[in-house]
């Protein structure tokens, strides 16, 4: 058995939901919000626009708290046979044709995006006989299916305590009402990807740019490959920043989903670290690199190299993470420094008064998920 650094400190892990959503104004409990689902990230609270009544509301403060860890488990030693398994909670607010369309989703993601049985290494995992597993709460919006103390009502994310992770999943009523099927598989993308994230890279997600852009990418690809529909040009135009180009060091941390002076948020739906992910991916292709291989670089690589790095606690928005020095497998993975490539940012992917030149970045339609992820 590898040694482990011992104590870790808890972390707990936000994930926003990638829906298309317009940006609205001030976010505040009680204040008026426009399209229920929506989810916006404010001095590292988050809160989502929920229907009250036949009003359209900011809910209440979801607060992270930092859980002080407990005496850190001796771990389980992991065995090459231990294998990685999901527990499904579907609350019965959750109607049938959605939960059966759950299952088929994650069965389809578990084939195209295999988890890492490595994922167990981490201290934070639970484990059954060895195996490690992760439950997952799914339930509809407004449902008080379980206690407080186990998931997030209202929200969509890897959420831990620092002794177990867990993923939480909210359906929302407007997309039941709408029928917008593709939401809650879009969603469940976005968020199994975190898993996968955090099986290569011994959970160290880091840079927010990288850690949710792709997650985000992710998403659309799925989306795109199962249902023919993608929202990544909508992302980009309606919610990337000019501080891209600017100052993209500002999209390194989580805090960076906040709004800037102006109140305009700057990674709304993630719209900003999408754009970035895929000027990367870009890039590399730059560089005589396929589509195919770039991807697998940006998206699968780049995890597994971090977890090389020795591990440092940060701060960020007020909750401690684990990090490494990114910047260093940056550079050893894609041939450039991450100045060089900030810089090309502005000078090949920038329209006139910084708008994110999305036509520039788009992936190829005909890309499938299993291309990157399943080994040939
Ligand atoms: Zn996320």
């Amino acid at each position: 058995m590898k040694p482990r650094i011992i104590g870790v400190l808890a972390i707990l892990t936000l994930s926003i939901s990638a829906t298309a959503m317009p940006v609205s104004a001030a976010v505040k409990v009680g204040a008026k919000c426009k399209v229920v689902g929506q989810i916006k990230a404010k001095n590292s609270k988050e809160f989502i626009c929920i229907a009250k009544g036949k009003k359209l509301v900011w809910s209440k403060d979801k607060t992270v708290k930092k859980v002080v860890p407990q005496v850190t488990p001796t771990p389980t030693p992991t065995t090459a046979q231990a294998s990685f398994s999901f527990k499904y909670n579907i609350d019965k607010s959750v109607p049938k044709d959605y939960a059966i369309k759950f299952r088929d989703t994650m069965k389809i993601l578990g084939e195209v995006i295999p988890i890492d049985s490595k994922i167990g290494e981490n201290a934070e995992i639970s484990k059954e006989s060895g195996n490690p597993f992760m439950n997952i709460y799914v339930a509809r919006e407004g449902a008080n299916a379980w206690p407080v103390t186990v998931t997030r009502h209202g929200e969509n994310c890897i959420c831990g305590n620092g002794r177990e992770t867990w993923m939480n999943l909210t359906l929302y009523n407007y997309d039941i009402e709408s029928n917008n099927v593709s939401f809650l598989d879009g969603l469940v993308a976005h968020e199994y990807f975190h898993v996968y994230q955090k099986s290569l890279s011994k959970d160290v997600l880091r840079p927010k740019w990288l850690t949710e852009g792709t997650a985000t990418a992710i998403s659309d690809l799925y989306t795109n490959q199962y249902y023919g529909q993608w929202d990544l040009e909508w992302k980009i135009q309606n919610d990337s920043s000019k501080f891209i180009f600017t100052n993209p060091k500002l999209f390194e941390k989580f805090e960076s989903s906040e709004e800037d002076s102006t109140g305009k948020a700057m990674d709304s739906n993630y719209g900003s670290s999408v754009f970035m992910v895929l000027a990367l991916v870009k890039e590399l292709q730059k560089q005589g690199i396929s589509e195919q291989r770039a991807f697998e670089m940006v998206f699968k690589d780049f995890w597994v190299e971090n977890a090389q790095l020795p591990q440092f606690i940060e701060l960020d928005g007020g909750n401690e993470k684990n990090a490494v020095d990114w910047q260093k497998t940056f550079k050893s993975l894609f041939k450039m420094d991450v100045k060089t490539f900030y810089a090309h940012l502005q000078s090949e992917y920038s329209l006139t008064d910084y708008k994110a030149d999305y036509k520039k970045v788009l992936p190829s339609k005909s890309l499938k998920i299993q291309d990157i992820f399943v080994s040939k």
